[in-house]
């Protein structure tokens, strides 16, 4: 060194400390000949002693890995210092044998390189293996890579960005396919467009971005436009991403939102149809018997905590073996079409349920109605029913009209009818006394005082 000499003891304070220094030291001259090598910097260079032979000249040992090391130390003209910053030299070694299986993997030696120049003919090198680092950046990358192709190629869904501002600072092919919205249209504009159209419950974005810092992500369903007036059902995750210096330890602030949207259109669809299965009657598209139990379950704790009036209406067909006998059952089915039809026709659409219970036996429940004014439409629908006239395919597929009456029962919701089966079960009373009667009329029982009328015929 320029300075003062160092002393015999201060000499093997030193040698000590590079013989148990876990970096690798060495020293070397110009001409790159060795002076010093501590143990660590020898066993990092092993690996290339079969390339090179022997390890005396430092330099000349890295030259078939880093043509240019000389070049790059001896350009710079500065009396002493930092000429090479952790230079990255790649040792390409043969793949290592993995054992017992007999496969091979990846085996690459990555050093760094720092040399400081002490004299011009003295330089003092540091070197690492950063092998592991290395691999672990070429895994990132190619996560980063294999995330993007996904990103890029997901069908049914798509991955952006909102910037801090809320913004979209990213767009992609899938989100482009997804909103039909091209990256010059998307890019800097408002997001609130894309993810606050979500439909009900869905919050405004300025919202979702303050549940997302507080939780770290929000999820919303609901429709999405897709370009010229096309809509989507989309669930949308929106997560927050935030970048600290060192990358440990939470930011305060948000750096930026990932959003993933999945286009749920057709599950939501099939989950539709199996709602309507489970709710609809195959035959007549009415309510079925389990729906029908279902919202008169409801429609009775509804009248009975709001103190309104609830009336049901049963109807059952008049003679309808008859009638199967004489058209036969595909006819019989068109008919109960019919009937289903003119029920539904002479209801509240949106207040009263009309279901087919099984058979050729209906209901109508009719919300907010006394039994006076359920009789008025009982009547009303007798009427509608007995001046069908359905045409149907007869015995030999002769062309036929079907005329046919049905009769009807009406209660209402009492004290001695106080919920679903009370109110059905005396309506029904009411329904066999209107077929004990003759048919084609409709009874009431007011369950109050018990008084039993016939209304009609
Ligand atoms: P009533 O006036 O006393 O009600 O006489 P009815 O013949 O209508 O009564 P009953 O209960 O004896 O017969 C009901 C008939 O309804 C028997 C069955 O063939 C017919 N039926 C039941 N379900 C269906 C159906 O889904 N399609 C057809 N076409 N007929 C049905
Ligand atoms: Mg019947
Ligand atoms: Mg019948």
């Amino acid at each position: 060194m320029d300075g003062p000499e160092p002393s015999g003891d201060e000499n093997e304070a030193l040698l000590d400390f590079l013989y148990l220094c876990p970096h690798g030291m060495a020293e070397f001259g110009a001409d790159g000949m060795l002076r010093m090598i501590n143990p660590a910097c020898a066993r990092m260079l092993t690996p290339i002693l079969p390339v090179v032979g022997q390890l005396d000249n430092f330099l000349d040992a890295l030259a078939p890995f880093a043509p240019d090391l000389r070049m790059q130390l001896f350009t710079s003209t500065m009396k002493r210092g930092l000429v090479l910053d952790g230079v990255r030299i790649h040792v390409g070694l043969p793949p290592r044998i993995r054992s017992k299986r007999g496969e091979t993997v990846p085996n690459p030696l990555v050093l760094s390189l720092t040399v400081l120049r002490l004299s011009p003919d003295r330089y003092m090198a540091v070197v690492a293996d950063v092998s592991a680092q290395v691999m672990q950046e070429r895994r990132l990358q190619e996560a980063e890579a294999w995330f993007a192709a996904m990103a890029e190629g997901a069908e049914g869904y798509a991955f952006f960005y909102l910037g801090a501002d809320g913004r979209i600072a990213d767009w992609n092919a899938s989100a482009e396919r997804l909103f039909g919205l091209g990256a010059d249209e998307a890019l800097g504009r408002r997001a609130d467009g894309l993810l606050t159209a979500l439909g009900s419950g869905s919050a405004p974005l300025p919202e979702r971005l303050a549940f997302v810092r507080r939780d770290g992500w929000h999820l919303a369903e609901g429709w999405i436009p897709r370009g010229a007036g096309e809509r989507f059902w989309g669930s949308s995750v929106v997560s927050v991403m935030r970048a600290t210096e060192d990358g440990i330890g939470p930011a305060p602030e948000p750096e930026a939102y990932l959003v993933v949207v999945r286009d749920m259109t057709e599950r939501r669809e099939a989950a539709e149809e199996l709602r309507r299965a489970l709710c609809q009657d195959h035959l007549t598209g009415l309510l079925n018997r389990r729906r029908f139990f279902e919202l008169g379950a409801e429609a009775c704790t509804t009248a009975l905590r709001t103190g309104r009036s609830l009336s049901v209406v049963m109807v059952d067909a008049d003679r309808f073996k008859a009638l199967n006998d004489c058209f036969g059952h595909a006819a019989g089915d068109l008919v109960l079409c019919a009937l289903g039809s003119a029920l539904r026709e002479g209801a509240r659409e949106g207040v009263d349920h009309v279901a087919r219970l099984g058979g050729e036996e209906f209901a109508v429940l009719l919300p907010n109605l006394n039994i006076a004014a359920a009789v008025v439409v009982a009547e009303r629908l007798r009427t509608a029913v007995a001046s069908l006239s359905v045409p149907v395919l007869g015995p030999g597929g002769t062309p036929s009209e079907v005329l046919l009456t049905a009769s009807f029962g009406v209660a209402e919701l009492s004290p001695e009818a106080t919920d679903l089966d009370g109110l059905l079960r005396v309506a029904d009373e009411a329904l066999y006394a209107a077929k004990a009667a003759g048919r084609n009329c409709v009874h009431a029982r007011h369950t109050g005082n018990l008084t039993e009328q016939r209304l009609t015929v």
